[in-house]
């Protein structure tokens, strides 16, 4: 990466009047301290960018005077080693998307700058954590906390952005935050879709072509469960959220190239699954797939 940025400065990329790219802790916080009193908007990100990822440095553009981006691939939170090392990378192509959006400083730390000493933290959200992606992937978000609250110590933003792709990921962020005290603001960006549906997502250059083309069809499972519930209670039958991710699950697993890690509807804010359709924070229908190798995720708000 230091060789990367060596050959970016002299291209002059690293050079360009509008974003900077720094690959230390000391030098953001250099970068920052010439900025002092200026509010920083912060998204980190694992690169690999596409137009979600775009879509949140935008709206950090709008409503900040300093846009701080991170990449980095951060070890703690793969539970699987062969995910880590197939994570698409693209920093160049990311650095050239991020000047067009008007990022002002790019942060790209190496493993070592960002645990010079292994995190021996563990973190505990009490139920939130617990279900989907943290029942699924265990130590993911604990090493999700990890890097983000070490990330926030150092950029210290006043507004941080992330995906609803990323719906549970949120939750934990926020509790984090919380936990800690940290005085930052989440803000919560809606899902940026391909035009055939399938939610944007790094992983998607993984697909093989044939997984890529019904990779949509979690999307339309995750729709076709919310008319499934609509048209049954129009016609006066009850029926359960249970019912209802039996119901997606099927959807999902008709496709041969596709399998259903999980399917669950749970309340938009405990994560825990919806007892009734009258949550009172709303009703997430939260989906994790497998397409041959890679695991994709989706959700839809549903109430
Ligand atoms: P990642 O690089 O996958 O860690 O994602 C970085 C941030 O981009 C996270 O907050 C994600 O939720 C967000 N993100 C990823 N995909 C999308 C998408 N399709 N739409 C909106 N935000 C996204």
């Amino acid at each position: 990466m230091i060789l990367l940025i060596k050959f970016l400065t002299l291209s002059g990329l690293n050079n360009s009047p509008r974003m900077k790219v720094v690959a230390t802790r000391e030098a953001l916080k250099q970068y920052l301290k010439e900025r002092e009193g200026s509010q920083v908007g912060f998204v980190p990100t694992m690169g690999a960018l596409h137009d979600g990822h775009l879509s949140l440095v935008r709206s950090a553009r709008g409503e900040n005077s300093t846009v701080v981006v991170s990449i980095f691939v951060n070890p703690t939170q793969f539970n699987d080693p062969r995910d880590l090392k197939s994570y698409p990378r693209t920093p160049e192509a990311d650095l050239e998307l991020l000047e067009k959006v008007g990022t002002d400083v790019v942060f790209m730390p190496e493993v070592e700058e960002m645990y010079p000493e292994p995190d021996a933290r563990v973190f505990d959200f009490g139920k939130i954590d617990k279900v989907m992606e943290g029942a699924t992937r265990p130590g993911h978000f604990n090493g999700v906390a990890q890097v983000v609250s070490r990330l926030f110590e150092i950029v210290e933003p006043a507004r941080a952005y992330f995906g609803q792709k990323d719906f549970q990921q949120v939750a934990v962020v926020k509790a984090m935050v919380q936990q800690l005290g940290m005085p930052v603001q989440i803000v919560q960006c809606p899902t940026m879709r391909e035009a055939d549906g399938l939610a944007m997502s790094s992983r998607n250059t993984l697909l093989s072509s044939e997984h890529r083309t019904v990779a949509p069809k979690i999307y339309a499972a995750l729709e076709a469960g919310r008319e499934f519930a609509d048209s049954e209670r129009k016609a006066g039958r009850e029926i359960t959220p249970r019912e209802v991710e039996k119901h997606i699950t099927e959807t999902i697993n008709a496709e041969p190239l596709l399998e259903a890690i999980y399917v669950q509807l749970v309340n938009a804010a405990t994560m825990q699954p919806a007892r009734g359709w009258d949550e009172p924070e709303g009703i997430q229908a939260c989906a994790a797939v497998r397409a041959g190798n890679v695991r994709l995720i989706d959700n839809i708000k549903f109430v």
